[in-house]
């Protein structure tokens, strides 16, 4: 790991390849702000916009207004600092000599500053078509000879093993594992840095995190919202491309990982590597798909189905909603589903994984009955972290009540999501990121279901906008052992 140099003799030039998009505006930018803002950036720090799109400073600036939060208002001389180290380039993806360009403005501020050294980082916040010309245009006529380049890439990870393959071979030849950082925004969480902790150095949990005692493992990403902006993106891709294969997953590997053989960056991402082989290849049989839809409420203007889109085909079959469960084939793990669960449209906004304890036989007679533990780590609306318990109603009587045993850290102010994400790519910590061997054993799982359901056309079960998604998921959940309350 290279720390933040503290010698103020190294300049940093953080470029935003495709900062006229949606990505940069409304999450890279407000934290560049707000790290600056508190003082975390690296003094000597320039940051470039690269795009086609001719940006003027003054009108990126506008741009950004709505996702910078409140705090610019007061402290507008901080704010106007800010803005005074970012530098707008425009250009060509396939042009080199754009490239070139981009190159000599930071060569510029680097110079300025009088720097010794000069680290780089490129933030590809583009879709994946120009993926390849990008990197291969940095690598060319980019990269600085005096300190470390990381390039920065988001979801798409490509669409299946195959195109995958293309997509590491190309990044691999043209930069070393150490200089790649492939982000995933759900590992910056501190709910899963926590459950991390708490299951390696607590033995109630250290000795039960096994399938004696776990009866099954849900973890769902539910949200209100139907598919909105990057509508395109979303029907060639679906649900389980756009947020299982990657955001999920990495869950799935965080949660069923074994310990570590220390805190090495590469020892946690060899332990994140083998669990992910252990995962068996999903078959048909324990895939649910579903499509919202408006159920006959023509003129609702907001809940719109998904095939009445202006922007999708009235044909398609890409799924809003999915369930998928998967089997991991170790001695830990064999018998405990994980099952994964995805939707858009749904009656609410709510990401959480909930891990399932085996009921006990406690059966006190005239008692209401006990349920099982669970454990329950909440990443949005709010983070949380507690674990549902029985205990005795206060009384005479002998009657138990749930309760929670609540576990969570409340009380630090730390840098959250995109924040922390940045400021581990300026410290040249890649231990929340992916490899890229973890995201080639993903597409194994997954490729083969994804292609079948392709070629088979398979039929997604309608569910109505704004509901709990199909009820052959409640049902396919609970074949599995996971009980609802
Ligand atoms: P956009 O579709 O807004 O694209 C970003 C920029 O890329 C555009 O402003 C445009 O800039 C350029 N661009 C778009 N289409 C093309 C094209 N066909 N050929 C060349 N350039 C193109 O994407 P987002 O900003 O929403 O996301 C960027 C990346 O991050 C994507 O890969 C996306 O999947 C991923 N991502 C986005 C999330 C989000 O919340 N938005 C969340 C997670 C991942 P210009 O024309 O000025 O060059």
């Amino acid at each position: 790991m290279l720390p933040i140099d503290p010698s103020n003799e190294v300049a940093y030039s953080f470029v935003v390849f495709g900062a006229s998009g949606r990505l940069a505006l409304s999450r890279i930018f407000p934290a560049l702000w707000q790290l600056y803002r508190d003082n975390r950036l690296p003094q000597a720090t320039k940051i470039f916009t690269f795009c086609r799109t001719k940006l003027e400073l003054k009108t990126f600036r506008i741009k950004c207004v709505p996702y910078m939060g409140l705090e610019r208002d007061r402290d507008p001389i901080l704010y106007n600092s800010f803005w005074s180290n970012v530098h707008c380039c425009d250009g060509q993806y396939d042009n080199p000599e754009h490239y070139a360009n981009l190159t000599a403005a930071m060569v510029r501020q680097e110079k300025r500053h009088d720097m010794r050294f000069a680290n780089r980082i490129f933030y590809l916040a583009l879709p994946p078509v120009v993926f390849d010309q990008v990197t291969l245009n940095i690598a060319r006529k980019c990269l600085s000879a005096t300190g470390w380049n990381h390039v920065v890439l988001e979801k798409p990870f490509a669409r299946n093993d195959i195109t995958y393959k293309v997509y590491q071979t190309q990044l691999c030849q043209t930069f070393k594992e150490s200089q790649i950082y492939m982000i995933d925004h759900y590992l910056s969480r501190q709910v899963i840095h926590n459950m991390f902790v708490l299951r390696f150095t607590n033995l109630i949990w250290a000795d039960t995190w096994n399938n004696k005692h776990i009866a099954a493992i849900m973890i769902s990403v539910k949200t209100e919202l139907p598919v909105q902006a990057r509508a395109e993106y979303f029907n060639q891709f679906g649900i389980i491309r756009d947020v299982m294969t990657n955001h999920m997953m990495q869950l799935v590997a965080m949660l069923a990982i074994e310990q570590p053989y220390s805190s090495n960056v590469e020892d946690m991402r060899d332990e994140k590597l083998k669990v992910l082989k252990q995962v068996l290849n999903v078959d048909m049989s324990d895939v649910l798909l579903g499509q919202y839809c408006n159920n006959g409420r023509e003129s609702d203007p907001v809940k719109v189905g998904y095939t009445q889109h202006s922007y999708i085909p009235k044909d398609s079959l890409t799924p809003t909603f999915a369930m998928v469960v998967l089997h991991i084939n170790s001695k830990r793990w064999r018998s405990v589903p994980f099952i994964l669960r995805v939707g858009k449209a749904l009656n609410e906004t709510k990401t959480e994984v909930r891990v399932q304890y085996k009921s006990t036989d406690c059966n006190h007679s005239g008692s209401s009955s006990s349920i099982p533990n669970e454990l329950v780590l909440r990443l949005s609306p709010r983070e949380q972290l507690f674990m549902r318990m029985m205990q005795k109603r206060p009384g005479p009587h002998m009657c138990l009540r749930e309760t929670e045993l609540d576990l969570i850290l409340r009380d630090r102010a730390l840098p959250i999501n995109y924040q922390a994400l940045l400021l581990d790519i300026f410290a040249g910590n890649q231990m929340m990121f992916m490899r890229t061997d973890e995201q080639c054993e993903i597409w194994r799982i997954f490729s083969p279901v994804l292609a079948a359901i392709e070629y088979e056309r398979t039929k997604p079960i309608l569910y109505d906008f704004g509901s709990c998604g199909p009820m052959a998921a409640y049902e396919m959940a609970a074949r599995h052992g996971f009980k609802f309350y």
